[in-house]
């Protein structure tokens, strides 16, 4: 279907941190063809009015736990570790695929709703995390959270490597890169070596990206260096996991210049999850001063167990305000820093350079944000209202991959009604009791 948007002031997000006013954006397919101050020539079977509207790329939540929607609000008030032991990993192993599903689809439609087309999930259960991906119509990079906790292994016979490794065949870059399959360490506190070797060299060996959680916790961070000698970046690297070319390092709350160092020749990317961060009182990550020492960050909610709501809207304002009030500088990351993050760095991330960016042969991956809101009235300046000002109700439409899923507070993939039903109907007294 051909779509026209005309008299759209457009943040393309390219780099040069300009706004396009009055423009034209036309998509065929699942591409965007036209982006411009001049109508392009042809037939449209759609034209979009824009007055009042902003576009920008979709958002890409780089690191997420779409199930774990399921346990919004459960276990409250505890650090990370205790939270996990008590309250998450038994409610976990409760899970089966149809309860994943309706978790995962419940997530995606919060996500829908503020703007996000494409994410990094890391869980289990990834053909039904998939299946749901797909009926939504968004674009992921999925990844099998493996953990390992015996040297008695076999890669070829554990049970998430044997899954990550049929994922990979089944999955990775079906439906021309809507799906890529990440390797996954789920992380060195989780972990034995014999897995870090051997799914660096699975990530190698399929040119798969690798989504590890890195230096969450001061404890985490502590114990793998007495442990090792080295942090968790570092030891990672000995074992060769970090060398397939890219990946995403969740978290990196004490991560050190030297694995700064590590990270920007090694393509890792920090993905950011300030929310998350905070709720557990895990602590705050470095990032003005990593994005100094070069290293590309992406932004994340991380699971709804430990955020609680996925409006991506609110991490790109804490993510913003946060760092200019930790380092006293008003100018810490910037409004463009935070939207950047949100969108080309986090397509980047995902090794996604196809997405993230409004502008021909680009993937239309984009959202209209309604600036006639009270909230975004007056409009200064774009940026500073998008980060400072907008939540995600103020999103007017999103498309993904040239298919609008949402319009106007509808949403034209998924069947709201249904997904609400079986979360309360089947997946909670399967996972909490009747
Ligand atoms: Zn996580």
């Amino acid at each position: 279907m051909a779509i026209l948007f005309q008299s759209v002031t457009v943040l393309p997000m390219d780099g040069e941190r300009k706004v396009l006013r009055d423009a034209f954006v036309a998509v065929e397919g699942e591409r965007i063809t036209h982006v411009g101050p001049t109508r392009p020539a042809g037939d449209f079977e759609r034209v979009i009015d824009c007055a009042g509207l902003v576009m920008l790329p979709g958002f890409v939540n780089a690191h997420t736990h779409l199930p774990m929607t399921l346990m919004r609000g459960y276990g409250g008030g505890c650090d990370l570790h205790t939270w996990l032991n008590d309250y998450i990993f038994p409610a976990e192993a409760r899970l089966d695929d149809k309860s994943v599903a309706a978790g995962t689809a419940l997530g995606l439609a919060e996500m829908i709703a503020s703007g996000v087309t494409c994410v990094a999930d890391m869980y289990d259960h990834c053909d039904a995390i998939i299946g749901e991906i797909l009926k939504a119509g968004l674009s992921a990079n999925i990844a099998r959270g493996v953990t390992l906790f015996t040297d008695d292994y076999s890669f070829d016979s554990f049970p998430g490597c044997v899954e990550t490794q049929e994922l990979t065949r089944r999955w990775n870059g079906y439906n021309n890169g809507q799906i890529k399959v990440d390797a996954c360490v789920h992380g060195e506190y989780t972990s034995r070596p014999a897995l870090w070797k051997d799914m660096g060299a699975w990530a190698r060996e399929n040119n798969l990206g690798m989504h590890v959680h890195v230096s969450e916790t001061r404890s985490e961070h502590r114990e793998c260096q007495e442990r090792w000698g080295k942090t968790p970046i570092q030891v990672l690297d000995e074992y060769g996991v970090w060398d397939c070319g890219r990946a995403l390092a969740a978290h990196c709350v004490y991560t050190t210049p030297e694995d700064w160092v590590i990270m920007k020749e090694k393509h890792i990317s920090c993905v950011h999850n300030p929310w998350s961060n905070l709720k557990l009182g895990s602590g705050v990550a470095p990032i003005p001063a990593m994005v100094k020492a070069g290293v590309n960050v992406a932004l994340g909610t991380d699971g709804m167990s430990s955020h609680n709501s996925a409006d991506f809207f609110s991490d790109i304002k804490l993510a913003a305000v946060l760092h200019n009030g930790v380092g006293k500088d008003p100018s810490a990351l910037s409004a463009w820093d935070a939207l950047e993050m949100s969108t080309v760095r986090g397509a980047a991330a995902l090794g996604r350079t196809d997405t993230g960016v409004i502008a021909p042969g680009k993937i239309a991956d984009l959202i209209l944000v309604d600036f006639t809101a009270p909230n975004l009235t007056p409009c200064h300046d774009e940026a500073e209202n998008l980060v400072f000002a907008a939540h995600g109700s103020n999103v007017a439409m999103n498309m993904c991959r040239g298919r609008v899923i949402y319009e106007k507070g509808e949403f034209l993939t998924l069947d709201l009604e249904q997904i609400r039903a079986q979360v309360k109907e089947s997946a909670l007294p399967l996972v909490f009791g009747a």
